[in-house]
């Protein structure tokens, strides 16, 4: 019998709708190509339909009580507790991800996230500020309003829930686009939300093209934030848009971090760090130690050992458990890797292991390793987002730091060594948003996250979200009778 591959609309004002023009994008399964869902292809009144709802939305979840919205919060986080091994198997499915990764990394961080700020809700405070004697001055914290969140496909439920859950904690309501591809976990956050409680109206969903869902959701006056997470271009076009109504943007960019190993480093877990750096998720993610620094006298040493690792990577059946790297996410993603590998090989670069697709169905790619890198090659300065690294010598720390620091990104960098001074002092040094000594790649909703310049600006996570989702306002109440 023939599987039934099924059908999503849009979330608007607490109902599944089909879009004004009725058309649907067929979703495929990265690691086999076949289709797994057709998802409404939102259009601009769509948007303006959920934009309106949401708005409307504001009286409502601002009416209830703070630590009422906790709860509904924790509700949520509590559905998606119980429903989260039918999410995993969705969030693998549609983004290639290997089901143990969803389950170790994507899932519990999400859950995390949507607990921590049910916990913000009533915690959201203003101050007594004691700037007159003939007055009372004091601010409180009213929430931004309606916000538009743009996910991309690499974290689609984490980084959706990034956005989602502060958003939520702090009053304001949410039209969401998903990334065009990879809009299924999200989709079902959506039906557990309505089934948590949360208001009609509150978290809309509506799935399409960047071009057409986010254009118009950038453009909509009744939009007051965007928080996107994506692509350097399409960050600078959201960044135009916005001026439109004067939107609070925050950005979450691309990254080209640097992995620093010194040669009195523990050169196994170095190594192993700078090869899940680069492999977890097939290199994309945006704070991949996609530029491995190996200090010339371990160079060699180092890349010996990231080819062992390399070599065991399990590539294959994302619903496996042994799996550690799935397919790239799409065809034009495998495209743009390939070709990256080709500038790579006429740059000069040595392709020291990998560089090829594997098997003939689905957008796999080897683990790649490119050695005698300059770091002003393209394949050392531009974001690959594939299982690309590049591995760079260097002589002293100032050398280090400065290529680690040469490019036009900053988000993260790691440094490993075993000498406790060193490392601190060059985790002063070096740009980025997030520094790691010894270790590579965690992310805590406590922590701030973010970049500056070509990575974005503006922080996500821990009280810094709280701050992108509300504003201070002053209140002056006169104390002098007249
Ligand atoms: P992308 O910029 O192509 O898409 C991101 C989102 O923007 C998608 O939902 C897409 O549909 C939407 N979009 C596309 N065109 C748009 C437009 N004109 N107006 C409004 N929205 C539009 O990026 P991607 O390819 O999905 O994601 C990969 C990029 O995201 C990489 O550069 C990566 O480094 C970055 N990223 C950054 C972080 C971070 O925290 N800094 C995290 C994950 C990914």
């Amino acid at each position: 019998m023939e599987k039934q591959i099924p059908k999503h609309d849009l979330l608007i004002d607490g109902n599944w709708v089909p879009t004004e023009q009725g058309d649907y994008s067929t979703i495929i399964n990265p690691a086999t190509e076949e289709p797994i869902a057709y998802v409404a292809a939102g259009t601009e009144k769509d948007v303006d339909a959920a934009t309106k709802a949401a708005k409307a939305a504001l009286k409502t979840w601002n009416g209830i009580t703070a630590a009422e919205r906790g709860r509904i919060l924790n509700r949520l986080a509590d559905l998606m507790e119980a429903h989260q091994e039918e999410i995993i198997r969705l969030e693998s499915l549609n983004g290639g991800k290997p089901v143990s990764a969803v389950r170790r990394q994507d899932m519990p961080a999400a859950i995390d996230t949507m607990r921590y700020y049910a916990g913000w809700t009533d915690k959201i405070m203003g101050q007594v500020i004691p700037a007159r004697t003939d007055a009372l001055t004091y601010t409180v914290r009213e929430p931004v309003g309606v916000v538009g969140a743009i996910v991309p496909w690499n974290f689609p439920l984490m980084i959706g829930i990034w956005k989602i859950a502060p958003a939520l904690a702090c009053g304001c309501t949410l039209v969401v686009k998903p990334a065009e591809i990879t809009p299924l976990s999200i989709i079902r956050i959506g039906e557990l939300a309505l089934e948590a409680g949360v208001p009609p109206g509150v978290l809309n969903i509506v799935t399409g093209k960047g071009r057409i869902v986010g254009d118009a959701m950038v453009a909509h006056p009744l939009i007051d934030k965007i928080t996107f997470t994506g692509s350097p271009g399409v960050g600078r076009g959201i960044m135009e848009g916005a001026a439109s109504n004067f939107k609070k943007i925050t950005l979450e960019l691309g990254g080209k971090s640097a992995n620093i190993i010194f040669n009195d480093a523990d050169l196994e877990s170095a190594v192993r760090g700078a090869a899940s750096g680069i492999f977890f998720n097939a290199g994309q993610v945006c704070s991949a130690g996609s530029r491995i620094l190996a200090q010339r006298s371990v160079y060699y040493d180092v890349i010996d050992r990231l080819i062992e690792r390399a070599k065991k990577i399990r590539i294959g059946d994302t619903a496996s458990e042994d799996t550690i790297m799935g397919p790239l996410v799409s065809q034009r993603q495998f495209d743009a890797v390939m070709d990256y590998i080709e500038v790579g090989k006429r740059e000069g670069a040595a392709l020291a292991y990998g560089g090829e697709r594997v098997g003939d169905k689905g957008f796999y790619i080897q683990p790649t390793l490119f050695t005698q890198v300059k770091n002003e090659m393209r394949i050392s300065q531009e974001e690959i987002f594939g299982p690309v690294a590049c591995v760079i010598p260097f002589d002293t720390e100032e050398e280090a730091v400065a290529i680690a620091n040469g490019t036009a990104f900053s988000l993260a960098a790691g440094v490993w060594s075993r000498n406790g001074t060193r490392t601190n002092r060059v985790a002063q040094a070096l740009k980025a948003g997030t520094v790691w000594v010894n270790t590579y790649g965690y992310t805590d909703i406590r922590l701030p996250w973010g970049g500056t310049g070509q990575s974005g600006f503006g922080r996500e996570h821990g009280e810094a979200a709280i701050e992108n989702f509300t504003e201070p306002k002053t209140i002056w109440v006169n104390l002098q009778e007249r």
